[in-house]
């Protein structure tokens, strides 16, 4: 097989690598194994409608089909970079791939035969774009030329690109998934990630995304074993292949030997005896050592997932994550849909109580019915309350729902990303005028009406934690933003995610300021980043202050084990020597010993 076409199927999948056992190293994300046929995301063919276009709308077409190109060369410009960073003959080959690639998106024959077919046949954009590649593939077969035909394969690719971009949405990625698929793709998004039916996916590895991605905490709470920044799986496994993927350590293999095989079913089975151990803690209060109770509730990612939070012994729902509610949909929920969601986990939490994030998208969290413009710096832009305030119909219909929801059982309503005083107040006067609405149209409410806390995950959230919790009911500290917007690192970015650190000093710091100022102001304050699911920080954070922790519901055994060893008088001294400390290793030292000091 020529280089090149190695480098095509680093990208298609379409070629046959060698069976031999291959390994990957790329960052575990989802701890577990799992052993499954693989499945390489994007492969396949989209099936494209074909329609006239109106001579008025023609203009548009030719829009939407620009627009479809820019985005095409945007995301194999990203994977130029990846390419860039891969060291030897591999990057190199890809390279030229992906050159090859933008060369096709821009000027092209195949760009300008679209564009003719849209003005002159006024074929749309997506049917335009596959006439074009069946045509151009047609001339080249008819050449007989071995190197055209290796070309059709990467024409193939790119016409395949465009049209998934000019499709969009509704999106069905995996619908053919075969039973137990491990997914191998360039790049899932949380919205891609809420459609893995955990029944028949055992896994996925990805070539982009980083450990604190709002993917890899969709791949922790649905259980799913998951790597990323896995350079050259795609063209190292094959579809219907043998695959393995280590998320604890950050390893895949694809086609196993044997031998490793019958290691990593060892391995599994292991795991699963251990979860099975520690489930027995369900029932088990979480009590320190010296006597401390502490709350360990569930994050939950998606409706489906509160039969594992009732499961976990969860006291309760810390963090709704509502997106789930606005993605892989053209629309937006009504406050009826939302309310019938909202009220179905409060009777199903009995009397335990659910905290409602309203809210967040932008950055990597996208909802297509929202029709948001593509902003310059997302994770910077018009996204979560500031999304909310401007668009006050979708807050409002939020809180309604939130109200009428609480009628039934406790809720709390927690705002994301909160940067000031004047935010909690609108909020309040938005929350105020939605209340006198639901009184009006006579239906029942929470009585009295749910606490409205403030997320801290923003630096100057936490500097501003005092002002803060005059206004707010609650706060919970949301450490996977707080070290992204503190470290100027992006979480899902898998080149700087070995960058990316909560025990930090500063990250800790500003935890610990927000904390403080919660607790001379007597309210509650949690903390639902992924840290809190991670037993290595539970010493850490209980020696912060902090008694409520909200994280997957798999975590949950994890870290009430931790608690039920863990002595808080000599967590919190240690703590006390840690916040001393300016260097983020010997942080990570101090805590390290402390943990297995306690065995
Ligand atoms: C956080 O930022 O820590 C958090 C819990 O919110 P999300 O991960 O949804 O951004
Ligand atoms: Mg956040």
């Amino acid at each position: 097989m020529g280089s090149e076409q190695d480098a095509a199927s680093a990208i298609t999948g379409s070629l046959h690598p060698p069976a031999e056992e291959r390994v990957f190293h790329g960052l575990g994300v989802s701890p577990g194994v799992a052993i499954g046929v693989a499945y390489l995301h994007n492969a396949g063919n989209v099936s494209v409608p074909e329609y006239r276009v109106p001579a008025s709308r023609l203009d548009d077409e030719r829009r939407r089909f620009a627009e479809a190109v820019a985005g095409a060369q945007g995301q194999i410009g990203k994977l130029q970079a990846r390419a860039r960073d891969l060291a030897g003959t591999g990057g190199e080959d890809l390279g030229y791939l992906l050159d090859a690639y933008q060369q096709m998106l821009t000027g092209s024959r195949l760009l300008r035969g679209v564009e003719r077919r849209i003005a002159e046949e006024r074929l749309n954009a997506e049917a335009a774009v596959q006439r074009e590649i069946t045509d151009i593939l047609a001339s080249f077969l008819a050449m007989d030329d071995a190197y055209l035909a290796a070309r059709a394969e990467d024409i193939r690719e790119v016409g395949r690109r465009l049209v998934r971009n000019l499709t969009k949405v509704p999106y069905k990625p995996f619908s053919l998934l075969p039973k137990n698929a491990v997914v191998l793709a360039e790049e899932l998004t949380p919205a891609d990630t809420a459609l893995l039916d955990p029944r028949r996916v055992s896994g996925f590895a990805t070539l982009l995304g980083g450990g604190a991605s709002h993917t890899a905490i969709m791949a922790r709470s649905l259980g799913l074993p998951a790597v990323v920044g896995m350079t050259g799986i795609m063209g190292g496994a094959r579809s219907g292949g043998t695959v393995i993927i280590d998320g604890g350590k950050g390893l895949v293999i694809a086609d196993p030997r044997p031998a490793t095989l019958a290691e990593f079913r060892r391995r599994r089975a292991e795991i699963l005896r251990g979860r099975r151990r520690l489930s027995l803690l369900r029932k088990v209060p979480a009590v320190t050592l010296d006597g401390a109770a502490i709350h360990l509730q569930a994050n939950l990612e998606l409706p489906g997932e509160i039969d594992a939070v009732l499961a976990s012994g969860a006291a309760g729902i810390g963090l709704l994550r509502s997106e789930f509610l606005y993605m892989n949909r053209d629309d937006l929920p009504s406050e009826d849909e939302q309310y019938a969601v909202f009220s179905q986990l409060v009777h199903r939490l009995d009397g335990l109580p659910l905290t409602i994030r309203t809210l967040d998208v932008g950055g990597e969290k996208i909802a297509p019915g929202l029709g948001l413009a593509t902003s310059p710096n997302p994770a910077l832009g018009l996204r979560a309350i500031r999304l909310a305030l401007k668009r006050p119909v979708i807050l409002e219909a939020q809180l309604a729902a939130v109200l009428r929801a609480g009628a039934h059982g406790p809720v709390r309503i927690l705002l994301p990303m909160v940067c000031t005083v004047d935010e909690m107040l609108a909020v309040r006067a938005i929350l105020d005028s939605v209340v006198a609405d639901l009184k009006r149209r006579g239906l029942p409410i929470a009585t009295p009406l749910p606490p409205l806390g403030a997320m801290i995950e923003v630096p100057g959230a936490a500097l501003a934690a005092d002002a803060l919790a005059w206004h707010a009911d609650f706060f919970a500290i949301g450490t996977n933003d707080l070290t992204q917007y503190t470290l100027a690192i992006d979480r899902a970015d898998e080149s700087v995610a070995h960058l990316y650190n909560p025990l930090h000093p500063a990250v800790l710091r500003l935890v610990q300021f927000a904390t403080e100022a919660a607790l001379r102001a007597r309210i509650p304050v949690s903390v639902c980043g992924e840290i809190a699911g991670d037993p290595r920080f539970s010493a850490l954070l209980l020696g912060l202050g902090i008694r409520d922790l909200s994280m997957s519901a798999g975590c949950i055994p994890m870290v009430k084990q931790r608690i039920r060893g863990l002595d808080l008088v000599a967590a919190t001294r240690r703590v006390r020597v840690i916040m001393d400390q300016s260097d983020s290793a010997r942080i990570a030292q101090l805590l390290d010993d402390f943990n297995a000091a306690a065995g």
